[in-house]
């Protein structure tokens, strides 16, 4: 049984509070963070046969003293090691105490990156392991977590480590019978095994059974709550109105004929027998979020209520201004709608709480913060989620769990291929918006060295004279934050000192608070703000129709499709846009990877060209959708095993329609814990 981590042994209020911080309150939460990726550990090799740019193990004698140097930003410690075949300077940052831990005349055996520093090789901040210890761990996987602040490798495996040796944790939630049939892993050997696998062919059962939990309760959540939202006849009363047509109309564009289709498909199902349970499927920049308005503006003329979700409090406040500004442009500003998010102030959810519940306030636009137990509506008649994926079946529950459940639309930009597509949200309806807007120039891309640099920030600073705007973005510095200077606020800092004094450089992070990122998004949307330096914070939704350049540092650190949805927020006007992918290592897979998205700008192609260039066997790979999707399972890459996951979905129904029976408790406890492995990764 999951208990707080504070009650294992080790962790006090401090790592307690660091662990909150991203999320982990219990010990299941601990096993359920999957490894990033792991860290193999092979023979060591010889100095002479190392390269600029890789990672190696290096088995060397230290020849000097540890020699600690005071001068620069940072103190630099060195040595210089040896084996038989050459010599090379090793060096750390920080790390004095070394000079107390490295014995001249020693041997140790060194892990880290070879670069090239004043023309010459040197060996930089590896990690240091005596012989034997490095003979423990010779030709195994370790595993690399995503690292915060505070929270360090040797913590997180300890920590890891305890959470799984408590007894009971992850009791088996399928039959004997299920996992004979499709030759599935145990799930305690499985959960154990991704985060110690003892070998890559233990690592890939693990995963595969892993992957299966996931994509069996989420499509078991799926049909269980299809079939309750069949049951229960539309019993909102909604007719059609003329405004919507004149709404459309009065657009400063023609809807393009799929979003015609699609949003008369949704006028049909609102208003007709059965409740609505659809999604939206359809790339970035293909027009979602005028067709979820219309849903809601229908909903409220009727005299009902209708919540929008979004995943993110910039994408909610977003959606917020543009639906005002939508209804009065069109003179429905009576249609009154609030904004809720976990930002709004204690008096301020009071006041919007009173107006959902008596029904006053009609449309309302927020984040998770509306499906709180708090948040009463008088007269719910429509949910939107847009980008759904990280909303569960708990919060979805607590919506269609009522007496008069609302219509359900689901929005999503993950291209999943939709013979996939059925076999994950079964009898869902699907609505594909398959053609870009006719205004759209398409992209130009580039994929450039490091060296390219100045000449982007050329090309951005033209830009810029020339009216519109630009993105800049920074990956999350994960591994080791001293050598990685290109974060976000250094970057930014250094941006403004290249950039013409009245170009204004802003920065966006996951760090700030609400307040500031929104503040900083509406200067952005406004156009005060000309050059945004960001992390990924943009990756979802953001539409700023005047940036015309996305520059992307570290691009071989994304997954294609997330380069993808980062590459969405230009290209949004009638403007020719710019995509930028500055490669920041010199290796030739890379540059492969990085070209076929260069190449494309069609989120499918992207997507199956990268999983065939990888192989499905290849675990190690960048996550192909981002964080948008499953934390192990991949829909590409694990397409067989969403089938058999299918098939036994509808095993397990077949005999057991409402998972009543004794053997299946677990599944079904399960399913209502978390909806999936991980704690938010279901749909609709
Ligand atoms: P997404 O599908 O990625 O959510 P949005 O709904 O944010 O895309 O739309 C992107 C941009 O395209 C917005 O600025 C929107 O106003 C505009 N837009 C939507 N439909 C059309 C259309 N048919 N023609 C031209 N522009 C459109
Ligand atoms: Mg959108």
């Amino acid at each position: 049984m999951e208990r707080p981590v504070r009650e294992l042994k080790g962790v006090g209020e401090k790592t307690q509070k660091l662990l909150e911080s991203i999320g982990i309150y219990t010990t299941g939460d601990l096993v359920r963070l999957y490894p990033r990726t792991y860290r193999e550990y092979g023979s060591p090799v010889s100095v002479k046969d190392v390269k600029e740019g890789e990672t190696y193990t290096l088995r060397l004698r230290v020849l000097t003293n540890v020699y600690v140097s005071q001068g620069g930003k940072l103190p630099v410690t060195t040595i210089t090691g040896a084996d038989d075949t050459g010599r090379i300077p090793v060096i750390w940052y920080r790390a004095q105490y070394l000079r107390s831990v490295l014995k001249k005349g020693g041997f140790y055996v060194f892990r880290g990156r070879v670069v090239l520093k004043r023309g010459r090789l040197q060996l930089e901040h590896p990690e240091i392991f005596s012989l034997d210890d490095y003979q423990a761990l010779e030709n195994t996987l370790r595993p690399v977590y995503p690292l915060h602040k505070g929270l360090t490798e040797k913590q997180m495996i300890k920590l890891v480590k305890a959470a799984l040796s408590e007894k009971d944790l992850l009791p088996e939630i399928i039959t004997e019978e299920i996992r004979d049939r499709y030759q599935l892993a145990e799930r305690n050997f499985a959960v154990e095994a991704i985060h110690f696998p003892g070998d890559k062919e233990a690592l890939i059962k693990a995963r595969t059974r892993i992957a299966f939990d996931e994509f069996l309760l989420f499509i078991l959540s799926v049909r269980l709550l299809k079939e309750r939202s069949d049951s229960v006849p539309n019993s909102h009363n909604i007719k059609p109105v003329w405004k919507t047509e004149e709404i459309i109309e009065n657009l400063p564009y023609q809807l393009t004929n799929a979003q015609m289709n699609v949003w008369h498909q949704i006028e049909r199902d609102m208003t007709g027998h059965s409740l609505m349970s659809r999604l939206i499927q359809g790339d970035v920049g293909s027009g979602k979020t005028i067709i979820a308005f219309l849903a809601a503006i229908l909903s409220a003329m009727n005299g009902h209520q209708a919540a929008i979700m979004a995943p993110t409090e910039v994408l909610a406040k977003q959606h917020f201004d543009s639906m005002q500004r939508l209804l009065e442009q069109n003179g429905l500003s009576d249609l009154s709608t609030v904004l809720l998010t976990g930002q709004s102030t204690a008096s301020e959810r009071r006041k919007i709480y009173a107006e959902m519940g008596s029904g006053e306030a009609k449309i309302i636009i927020g984040t998770h913060a509306l499906i709180q137990e708090k948040a009463q509506y008088k007269d719910l008649a429509l949910v939107v989620t847009d980008e759904q994926h990280r909303f569960g079946v708990k919060q979805r529950e607590a919506l269609l769990d009522r007496e008069n459940p609302p219509h359900v639309l689901v929005m999503s930009a993950t291209p999943v291929p939709r013979t996939l597509a059925i076999i994950l949200y079964g009898d869902l309806d699907i609505s594909v918006l398959d053609e870009m807007p006719q205004n759209r120039i398409p992209i130009k891309n580039a994929v450039v060295d490091t060296q390219r640099r100045t000449q982007s920030y050329a090309f951005i600073i033209k830009q810029v004279r020339e009216g519109h705007q630009a993105y800049v973005i920074c990956p999350m510095v994960e591994e080791n934050e001293e050598i990685e200077a290109e974060n976000v606020t250094d970057y930014a800092e250094e941006l403004r000192s290249v950039m013409p004094e009245d170009i204004t450089v802003g920065v966006l992070h996951g760090k700030m608070k609400s307040k500031e990122k929104n503040r900083v998004m509406d200067e952005f949307s406004s156009g005060n703000i000309k050059v945004l330096v960001s992390t990924t914070v943009v990756e979802v939704g953001i539409n700023v129709p005047n940036a015309t350049v996305m520059m992307i540092e570290n691009a071989e650190r994304f997954g294609l499709a997330q380069l993808h949805q980062l590459r969405g927020r230009v290209g949004r006007g009638d403007a020719q846009s710019y995509c930028i992918f500055v490669q920041g290592n010199k290796d030739d897979e890379t540059n492969k990877r990085l070209q076929v998205i260069g190449r494309s700008n069609d989120g499918f192609f992207i997507a199956s060209e990268d999983l065939k260039m990888r192989g499905p066997g290849d675990l190690f790979g960048v996550r192909q959708s981002g964080d948008l999707d499953f934390h192990v399972a991949d829909i590409f890459r694990d397409s067989d095993v969403l089938k058999t996951a299918a098939e036994a979905a509808s095993d397990i129904l077949s005999m057991d329609p409402g998972l009543a029976l004794p053997q299946n408790k677990m599944l079904r406890e399960e399913l209502s814990k978390y909806g999936a492995y991980g704690s938010e990764s279901t749909v609709l």
